[in-house]
């Protein structure tokens, strides 16, 4: 999980003080000792943790902490307010241009995650914006950047715009603007050439293309597992080019979180989106105060409703409270929110999105297996139509055969029957309750 080692640290650290009726100095000191180690270990710069610490030590032994009824309470609350201003107070917006096409210019080091996350904000822009992006393959230079980009944009039914790698990028840029013009794209997004190391050549090239097409955005795409380095690196790229946000990819496998921490402080300029996983639907806005929640272990329930909004279909969700009352609930539903749950993401990551889940003992060792899941739905795509309307009909022969249909055990069948069985019966109680309820009058 994201922040995982520095979360763990400072909750230990919080809970300390927490309940305190009173805090003293040498509380406040002690416990500054142990956020600012927190801080070095997690890969944090050096400069910032000193500022930090300053600040939010001046702040715990302030009137606003001492004279509170609460004071250990407060000290909490300092801290995150200090850690979402470090990570830049509010959420940043995307910039759209008076006239459109909006332009978009993506730069990295390659390997950073490049022409993923431009698919990803592709996605994004369509998805949550309701926008329509021309994906611009501009990367010459990586072997298979234009192919992987061109894949992307047909799994996501996107248009991508390529000249092949024979052609320079700032001329690619170009006619990629004209055509977005043509054909009404709203956003153009250019997945510019990465290096192995920042050079001139690159810079040089990056400031053409940055002169030609006049974008509203640069997005610098920084891995964020390299800690300080990703902070060097939109150093650089922000002196000698000039960048309005960074992304910030594999944050789901960063455990430290240096980079995220320290790069709005370094470079002044904004974390936009952070990358949560390879697919995808896996790029979300930055919003620091949520994760600043996230990593005090106060949750982050907004993101979480967010998600299940985008999932859901409220049309859906009310026919299936429908069926659920009147007991018409079949296998084909089962299958829906099966799939509706899972474009969520992967289940361990939502649940730690709840308050407290890091203090639930084991949950960051819990395994969800992903794959049992797929399993469930083998077997239930091998049902006919009719049995998965009527399960009851699925006697030896019928078992047998959708076990063999889904490559899996008759015990497995077994159990999802027996399962599901128990599961309308459950539903059948609730309701049989609620209308009770109804008949006494209770609120429900
Ligand atoms: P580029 O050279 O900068 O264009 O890099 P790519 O887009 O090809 O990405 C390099 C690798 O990082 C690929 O295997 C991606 O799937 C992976 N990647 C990109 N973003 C993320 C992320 O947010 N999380 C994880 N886990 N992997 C990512």
């Amino acid at each position: 999980m994201a922040f995982e080692g520095l979360a763990d640290r400072l909750q230990n650290t919080m809970q300390k003080i927490r309940g305190k009726g009173k805090v003293s100095e040498a509380d406040v000191k002690e416990m500054m000792r142990e956020v600012r180690l927190a801080l070095l270990e997690a890969d944090v710069n050096f400069k910032v943790v000193k500022s930090f610490v300053k600040k939010v030590g001046e702040r715990a032994v302030g009137q606003e902490v001492m004279k509170s009824l609460t004071p250990g309470q407060q000290v909490i609350k300092v801290v995150k307010e200090e850690l979402t201003q470090l990570m830049g107070g509010e959420q940043s917006q995307i910039a759209v241009a008076k006239r459109p096409p909006t332009v978009i210019m993506m730069v990295g080091l390659q390997g950073a995650g490049k022409t993923t996350t431009t698919g990803k904000l592709a996605n994004l822009l369509r998805k949550k914006y309701n926008r329509n992006p021309l994906l611009v393959a501009a990367d010459i230079y990586r072997p298979a950047a234009i192919k992987q980009l061109q894949t992307l944009g047909k799994q996501l039914n996107m248009p991508v715009f390529s000249l092949g790698d024979q052609v320079s990028p700032v001329e690619i840029a170009k006619q990629a603007i004209e055509k977005a013009k043509e054909d009404h794209c709203d956003y153009v997004l250019i997945d510019t050439a990465g290096r192995l190391h920042i050079d001139e050549n690159l810079m040089d090239e990056l400031k053409e293309i940055k002169e030609l097409a006049n974008p509203e955005e640069i997005f610098l795409v920084v891995d964020a597992m390299t800690g300080q380095d990703a902070v060097n690196v939109a150093e650089s790229f922000n002196e000698q080019l000039g960048i309005t946000g960074v992304v910030l990819t594999k944050l789901d496998g960063d455990t430290r979180g240096g980079a995220a921490l320290s790069i709005r402080s370094v470079t002044e300029k904004p974390i936009k989106f952070v990358g949560m996983g390879e697919k995808m639907d896996a790029l979300e806005p930055f919003h620091p105060e949520r994760m600043a929640s996230r990593i005090l272990g106060m949750g982050d329930v907004l993101t979480l409703i967010e998600k299940a909004q985008t999932a859901v279909d409220e049309e859906k969700a009310k026919e299936l409270e429908q069926k659920m009352r009147t007991m018409s609930f079949t296998f084909d539903d089962f299958l829906e929110q099966l799939a509706q749950v899972r474009s969520m993401g992967p289940l361990d990551e939502l649940l730690k999105m709840l308050p407290g889940a890091n203090k639930i003992k084991g949950l960051n060792n819990v395994q969800f297996d992903e794959k049992q899941i797929g399993h469930i739905e083998a077997i239930i795509k091998s049902m006919t139509k009719e049995e998965k309307a009527h399960p009851e009909i699925i006697n030896s022969g019928r078992r047998k055969r959708i076990a063999r249909g889904s490559g899996r055990t008759i015990q497995e069948v077994n159990r999802l029957l027996k399962q599901f069985e128990e599961m309308k019966k459950m539903m059948k109680q609730m309701s049989n309750m609620q209308a009770k309820g109804k008949k006494k009058g209770f609120k429900l």
